[in-house]
């Protein structure tokens, strides 16, 4: 079952399009990687995907229905955006924010014990990826179908992202959420995902299971030299 679908997507800014025929259909369960050389149009793409852009071509679909159309509609039916900015507020304490997020605070330790020793400081005096595990726990438990990721892991050191890459790993396999996510990280990513597909100059350059990209990595480089 399909659910959530890129058909043909052209989306850009002020109706200059940056990407092209965007197509992507995404499975229960199923985690995919938007990879790609700065500007190559993945941030628009997820933006696209999320209901914050509207398509200038092609369409989105959501349980085989044409998606609703703004970020709000969409995340009453079940999907998740995590963006590119932080969004922990810094002023307030680890559990604040798990609370501003009506975050079940004992599942949000289940996922992540390493907050327990920080419920009380301020997220500000967190470090990145203490911040994003808050960001990523906010997100999961509101049980998401789909969640889209805009790089996560931007800016954090190797062990960090393979510890936030495992965890959404693991929420798609056992509550079988649909995972977009735009990575940095080709490496770290190609190592957890099922599928990617990697954008240059806002078309698909190269599509495959990551089982079988990983072995192709001559052609991914070549897709961000080329940029
Ligand atoms: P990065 O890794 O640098 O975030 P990206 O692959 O996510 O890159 P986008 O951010 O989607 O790429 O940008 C694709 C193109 O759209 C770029 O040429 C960029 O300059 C342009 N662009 C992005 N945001 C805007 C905007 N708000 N208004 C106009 N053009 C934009």
């Amino acid at each position: 079952m399909t659910i959530l679908k890129a058909d043909a997507v052209s989306a850009g800014y002020h109706d200059h399009p940056v990407v092209h025929e965007f197509t992507l259909s995404v499975e229960p369960g199923q985690m995919t990687a938007i990879l790609g050389p700065n500007g190559a149009g993945k941030t628009t793409t997820l933006l696209t995907l999320a209901g914050v852009l509207k398509p200038l071509a092609g369409s989105v679909q959501m349980y085989g229905k044409t998606a609703p159309k703004s970020l709000h509609a969409r995340a009453r039916e079940g999907l998740a955006f995590i963006s590119e900015t932080r969004s922990v507020f810094m002023e307030l304490t680890t559990l604040e924010n798990l609370k501003v997020g009506q975050c079940d605070v004992a599942r949000a330790l289940d996922i992540f014990p390493e907050l327990r020793p920080l419920m009380s400081k301020p997220a500000g005096l967190l470090s990145g990826g203490e911040q994003q595990m808050v960001t990523l726990v906010r997100a999961l438990t509101r049980n998401p179908k789909i969640l889209l990721i805009d790089e996560l892991s931007l800016g954090l050191a190797p062990k960090v992202v393979e510890r936030l890459l495992d965890e959404v790993r693991r929420a798609a396999d056992e509550s079988k959420i649909a995972v977009v996510l735009v990575e940095q990280h080709i490496n770290q990513a190609l190592s957890r995902v099922d599928e990617a597909v990697v954008l240059r100059r806002g078309r698909v350059s190269l599509r495959g299971q990551a089982s079988e990209l990983r072995n192709q990595k001559g052609r991914i480089q070549a897709a961000y030299l080329s940029h």
